[in-house]
């Protein structure tokens, strides 16, 4: 039984995240794990950010993803399920690797793909370099799954 339940979600593009954290509340009520959601935010936003705006602009992005995060986790987790939201900066597949180590998890659940590009390949980037990398299972989540 899994433990501790991983779930990236991009939130510019969810596409179908929804279905991958449906199976990660499966596998959480099932196994009593814990699920968390993370969103990373490419580092090259940030410095630009912090470049271009007020100091505390890039904290307040964060703020505000975060925010955004914990309303999607609460509209698709129900109350039942113990959760973490998490917000990281940096290159995605790395991100969300070290986190999954992070946090000590024991599966990653995520999407194929984001909505946009469904038909050109058979695995997103990102899904692509979670899956070659991790050195934990990583459930992928098909559009029609
Ligand atoms: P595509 O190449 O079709 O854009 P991706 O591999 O980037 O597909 O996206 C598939 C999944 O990878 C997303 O649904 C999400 O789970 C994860 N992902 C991609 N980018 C991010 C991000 N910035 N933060 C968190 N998860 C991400």
């Amino acid at each position: 039984m899994y433990k501790q339940i991983l779930v990236p979600v991009d939130l510019n593009d969810k596409g179908f995240s929804d279905k991958a954290v449906e199976q990660a509340v499966w596998h959480a009520k099932h196994g009593n794990a814990e699920v968390h959601l993370l969103t990373v935010l490419p580092g090259i936003h940030m410095s630009m950010v912090a470049t271009y705006f007020p100091k505390d602009a890039a904290q307040k992005m964060k703020q505000d993803v975060k925010s955004q995060l914990r309303q999607f986790a609460s509209q698709y987790i129900p109350e039942e399920i113990v959760y973490k939201v998490h917000v990281a900066e940096g290159k995605p597949y790395t991100t969300i690797l070290d986190h999954a180590e992070k946090l000590g998890a024991d599966l990653i659940v995520m999407p194929s793909h984001k909505r946009s590009k469904i038909d050109k390949v058979v695995l997103g980037s990102v899904a692509s370099k979670v899956v070659q990398n991790s050195p934990i299972n990583v459930m992928v989540i098909k559009p029609q799954g």
